[in-house]
């Protein structure tokens, strides 16, 4: 990226949209040139603060810093968008994300806004029921404190009613099955110690690689 062709406003600013390798947008905060500068020689987000007037390593106090991934200016290049690992909760608030969670009685309503990014909120979820597993918990809690063997089980049960259901004309039982197909392989990456971003991962690099992989 070159800095110069970059266009700051009046101020010197240029705001930057935070997003977390999970799709999720975690905040949106300014940069002066400056500010950009060290972001990229360290590594680590760093903001311009308007209210302080000066350089804010984001995370610096709190720890929670942006490890930065990648840099894509907009098509006017008067926008950054900000790719980045979160070593915590991005917001002063202790929450992920600065911006508000969808109330949970509109979840119920209304797919929205069950878009694929929302899989990796779904893993951090569950790796919440993971670190708590119990033999008397919740249904995921269980599975997690009966292991790999118990979870795996259910990967190749449900495996199968996915199969079934895609013979019978009945998609809403077929993506139903495929729902619980990816709910189940989930929790066996996680008790693997792996996770859905490392087989995304893998996908993004065969089809990267045009010397080889399936698409
Ligand atoms: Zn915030």
């Amino acid at each position: 990226m070159n800095l110069d062709t970059l266009r700051f406003d009046s101020d010197g600013l240029i705001p930057g949209i935070v997003q977390s390798r999970t799709g999720d947008i975690r905040m949106v905060a300014w940069l002066n040139r400056e500010a950009l500068q060290l972001t990229l020689d360290t590594g680590f987000v760093t903001f311009w603060s308007r209210s302080r007037q000066a350089l804010w390593v984001k995370g610096e106090s709190s720890g929670n810093r942006l490890k930065l991934i990648q840099i894509r200016p907009d098509c006017d290049a008067d926008t950054l968008l900000i790719l980045a690992d979160p070593e915590g909760p991005s917001c002063h608030r202790g929450t992920e994300s600065c911006f508000d969670p969808v109330p949970e009685d509109k979840l119920a309503a209304t797919p929205w806004p069950a878009t694929l990014p929302w899989l990796g909120q779904l893993e951090t979820l569950l790796r919440a029921r993971q670190t708590t597993a119990d033999p008397a918990g919740s249904y995921t809690q269980r599975l997690f404190a009966q292991g790999v063997d118990r979870i795996a089980k259910k990967v190749v049960e449900e495996a199968g009613e996915v199969v079934i259901a895609a013979k019978n004309d009945d998609r809403e039982a077929f993506v139903g099955e495929a729902a619980d197909l990816l709910f189940h392989l989930e929790l066996l990456l996680l008790e693997r110690g792996a996770s859905l971003l490392d087989v995304v991962e893998v996908l993004h690099h065969r089809h990267a690689d045009r010397s080889g992989g399936p698409v």
